[in-house]
C-alpha cells in the first residue's frame, strides 16, 4: 500500500543525522547540503541530529567538530538534538509497541543466528529470521533466562509490500516478507538506529527524510513504524540520493581522512566549492562554481540526483575552488583577508587585482607586500631600470598608466615585447609572474615603483 505523507504544503522540516563516531567527509556533506538547500529554498527548517545512542563509539568532540564543519560550509542548523539525551522518548515508544504486541523477545546468540542463515542459504532461501522468539511461551523464556540468556527485542513486521514515491529514485517498493523482523534493542539494552530515528522524526515534525541510498532498505521498516507511532499514521516523504564515490569507484568511508572536511579546509579548499561539488556531482546539473548557497539552491536539488554512482574526481576540487574564489566580491572575503593582515584603503582594489591569480585565499598575503609593502626587487640591467624610472608618469595613476608608461619606456630604450615587460615586472614585483601589472601598478604607486627601479 502507499502511505499517506506528512509532507504538506507548509514549510518543510529536514534533518541531517550523523553518528558522531568520526569526522565527516565530502560524501556526508552531500547529504547535509541536499537537506540544507531543500529547506532553504522552501523557507523550511534544518535539524542537526546526532545519532549517538551508541554511547561507546560516539564522542562529544566529534559532535562539536561536525557542527563546526557544517558551519564552515555555511550550514547553520535551526535546531540541534542529541539522541543520547532523548532515551525517555524511545523507552515510551518501546512501551507502546509492546502494548500493541509488536515487540517480542529473542534469545539467539550471533552464532546461532549465523547458523540459521547458513542453513537457509544452503536451501537457496533468503536469510529471513524465522520468528522463533515469537513462538516462545512464558515458561520457555523463563528457562532461557535462567540459563543466563538476555533477550534482544525485535519489531514484528506486517508482511506486506510497502510502496513510496521516492523524491530521488521515483516509485519504490519493498516486500517486507523478504525482511527479518528488525532488532530494536540489543541484549545489553542499547537501541539500534531504526526506532530512535523514527521517534525523533515524529517528535521534531520532520517532513522530508533526505539521505543516502544505503538507507533504502531501512525505509519499509521505518514506514511501518511511522504508521503505528505517529499521531496521524503518516510517514514523511523520502529522498534517497546516490552516494558519492572516488573516481576509482571506491566508496568514501568516514575514515578516508583526505576527503574529510577538516583536511580539505586545511588544504585551503573553499567551502562553497565543496558544497557545489558535493551536490552537483552525479546529478543532471553541471558542476559549476557558485557565489552563494542561495545560488546553489537555485540550481541543485536532491530530485536531480542520478541513478548511478556519483563519481567525483578529487582533482576537480582544487580547480572548482579556484574558480569559486575568482568570482568572490570583496565583501565576501573582507573578514578573511583582515585575518590575513590585509586591510585598509587599498584592500578592495588589491583583492580585485589579485583574485584571478589565486588558487587559495591563503596565498593572497604573498601579493600584499608587492602591492603595499616592501619586497626585494630584481634588477638585472640597472641602466634599463633607470631609463624606465625617468619616464614614470606623474600621479594620479589609473589602469591606463601601465600602457602610457611602457610606451614611453619603449620609445626611450627601444625594448619591446618580453624584453620590455619582463624586467619591469621583475623590478616592480620581485617575481617572474603574477597579477596584471595594469591594475597592480596603481596600487604600488609612484614612490614605491621609483624606489624599486632605482634601488633608492
Ligand atoms: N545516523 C544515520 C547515518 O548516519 C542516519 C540515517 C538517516 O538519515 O536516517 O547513516
Amino acid at each position: 500500500m502507499t502511505m499517506a505523507s506528512t509532507a504538506s504544503n507548509s514549510a518543510p522540516v529536514v534533518r541531517f543525522a550523523p553518528s558522531p563516531t568520526g569526522r565527516i567527509h565530502i560524501g556526508n556533506a552531500r547529504t547535509a547540503v541536499f537537506n540544507y538547500l531543500f529547506a532553504r529554498k522552501r523557507g523550511g527548517r534544518f535539524v542537526l541530529r546526532f545519532d549517538d545512542t551508541d554511547l561507546e563509539r560516539s564522542r562529544a568532540e566529534y559532535a562539536d567538530a561536525i557542527e563546526a564543519d557544517l558551519r564552515w560550509l555555511g550550514i547553520e542548523p535551526d535546531v540541534i538534538v542529541r539522541q543520547s539525551e532523548r532515551f525517555a522518548l524511545y523507552h515510551a515508544a518501546m512501551a507502546r509497541l509492546r502494548e500493541m504486541g509488536r515487540i517480542y523477545a529473542c534469545y539467539e546468540t550471533q552464532e546461532e543466528l549465523d547458523r540459521k542463515r547458513k542453513r537457509l542459504a544452503g536451501r537457496g532461501l533468503p536469510p529471513v529470521y524465522d520468528r522463533a522468539g515469537l513462538a516462545l511461551g512464558e515458561a520457555e523464556r523463563a528457562a532461557l533466562e535462567a540459563q543466563g540468556r538476555k533477550p534482544h527485542w525485535r519489531f514484528r513486521l506486517d508482511t506486506e509490500v510497502i510502496e513510496w514515491n521516492d523524491l530521488a529514485r521515483g516509485p519504490s517498493r519493498i516486500d517486507c516478507s523478504s525482511l527479518s523482523d528488525p532488532v530494536m534493542v540489543r541484549e545489553d539494552g542499547a537501541y539500534l538506529y531504526t526506532l530512535p530515528s523514527v521517534v525523533d522524526d515524529i517528535d521534531l515534525g520532520v517532513t522530508h527524510i533526505i539521505r543516502g541510498e544505503d538507507h533504502v532498505t531501512n525505509t519499509a521498516v521505518q514506514i511501518q513504524l511511522f504508521r503505528v507511532l505517529s499521531p496521524n499514521g503518516a510517514a514523511p516523504d523520502f529522498a534517497h540520493h546516490n552516494l558519492l564515490a572516488a573516481a576509482s569507484g571506491e566508496g568514501l568511508s568516514k575514515r578516508s581522512g583526505a576527503l574529510s572536511l577538516s583536511s580539505l579546509r586545511e588544504a585551503g579548499v573553499e567551502p562553497l566549492a565543496i558544497a557545489a561539488l558535493a551536490v552537483l556531482t552525479g546529478s543532471s546539473d553541471n558542476v559549476q562554481a557558485v557565489a552563494s548557497l542561495d545560488e546553489l539552491a537555485d540550481i541543485a536539488d536532491v530530485s536531480h540526483a542520478s541513478h548511478h554512482m556519483a563519481k567525483f574526481d578529487e582533482s576537480e576540487l582544487a580547480a572548482l575552488s579556484a574558480r569559486t574564489l575568482h568570482a568572490y566580491g570583496f565583501e565576501k572575503v573582507q573578514a578573511r583577508l583582515r585575518d590575513l593582515g590585509i586591510e585598509g584603503e587599498q584592500a578592495e582594489a588589491f583583492w580585485l587585482t589579485v583574485r584571478p591569480n589565486l588558487e587559495r585565499l591563503g596565498d593572497a598575503p604573498v601579493w600584499w607586500p608587492v602591492a603595499c609593502g616592501d619586497i626585494t626587487p630584481i634588477v638585472e640591467d640597472a641602466g634599463f631600470a633607470h631609463a624606465a624610472a625617468e619616464v614614470l608618469p606623474q600621479e594620479p595613476w589609473d589602469a591606463s598608466t601601465w600602457k602610457t608608461w611602457t610606451e614611453a619606456v619603449k620609445a626611450r630604450t627601444g625594448a619591446k615585447g618580453r624584453a620590455l615587460f619582463h624586467p619591469l615586472r621583475l623590478a616592480l614585483t620581485g617575481r617572474e609572474s603574477g597579477p596584471e601589472l595594469a591594475t597592480l601598478l596603481p596600487l604600488i604607486g609612484r614612490t614605491r615603483a621609483l624606489a624599486r627601479l632605482t634601488g633608492g
